[in-house]
């Protein structure tokens, strides 16, 4: 049904074709990992832009690039290093399936899909990101920008990532790096989540959501949210010490969750108790 509708609307699809690449031409944003084609770098990027904001992960991935320069320096270190150079940027689990991502192939990365969506923690939409974006594979994938945007424009709400997915290989130009980068754009710049700017909208024209009001937000429950902080305070506290008691722990941070939360660490893997301390792996 959805490859039928895309197939018979070749003339929009040029359309809109041409319009993302008119406004990227002119507009585009310029980021330190469209400068690179290390698939190393693109990785890093890609892992960090997962759940923090671009104007968080410039200086981040600065910072993490000189300090791990290469997926062998990076196989090296410890994952108590990784998780400090990580510091602040939350969400560290990201940094612990980084970190064995870089192990799993003896400090190699693997240059097709399927072997970078195999390692541990990457996901379908990283690996077509890091095929694409480092070796310029013709990889359709589709992260929530590209939802949104593709998704708003030919089906007039977001779109799931298997239909985002179809629409873009559909849509695919010969550059699809350029292309991908210009969705994300415009789907960061313009067709925001809850308030889509489609007055100023390069789309708008072409676009069968124009004027949508964008999605009810979800609120994660304060209990969520709560947890998760207290996750990355945790993690911030030892990433400054060699260890701490769990006591000492709970004294800091004052809250009764404080022993559950460092179990879960501790499954996890980003925590490590020794001798009745608690510290990061080493
Ligand atoms: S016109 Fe509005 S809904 Fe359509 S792509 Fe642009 S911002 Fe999104």
């Amino acid at each position: 049904m959805l490859r039928k509708q895309v197939y018979t609307e070749r003339a929009h699809a040029r359309d809109v074709r041409r319009r993302v690449s008119r406004w990227y031409s002119g507009q585009g944003r310029d980021l330190p990992w469209r400068r690179t084609r290390d698939p190393y770098a693109v990785l890093v990027s890609e892992v960090m832009l997962q759940q923090t904001q671009v104007s968080r992960v410039v200086p981040a991935y600065r910072a993490f690039l000189s300090r791990f320069p290469t997926v062998r320096a990076l196989a090296r270190a410890s994952l108590g290093d990784v998780l400090r150079a990580w510091s602040g940027l939350g969400y560290n689990r990201r940094a612990r399936d980084l970190h064995r991502a870089a192990r799993s192939n003896r400090g190699r990365l693997p240059t097709s899909v399927d072997g970078l969506d195999a390692l541990p923690g990457i996901g379908a939409y990283t690996a077509g990101a890091v095929a694409c974006f480092a070796h310029r594979r013709r990889v359709a994938f589709a992260d929530t920008n590209v939802r949104r945007v593709l998704g708003r424009v030919f089906l007039g709400r977001v779109a799931t990532e298997r239909e985002a997915v179809a629409i873009d290989r559909e849509l695919l130009p010969r550059d699809a790096a350029r292309w991908h980068h210009a969705l994300m754009d415009i789907g960061a710049l313009f067709c925001r989540a809850r308030s889509p700017r489609c007055d100023e909208c390069p789309l708008a024209p072409a676009c069968r959501g124009r004027g949508s009001r964008g999605d009810v937000a979800r609120h994660q429950s304060t209990f969520a949210t709560s947890d998760r902080r207290i996750r990355g305070w945790i993690v911030t506290l030892l990433a400054d010490r060699d260890a701490m008691t769990p006591r000492a722990l709970e004294d800091a941070i004052a809250d009764e969750r404080v022993p559950r939360i460092i179990a879960a660490l501790e499954r996890d893997g980003l925590v490590e108790r020794r001798a009745g301390r608690i510290g990061l792996p080493r």
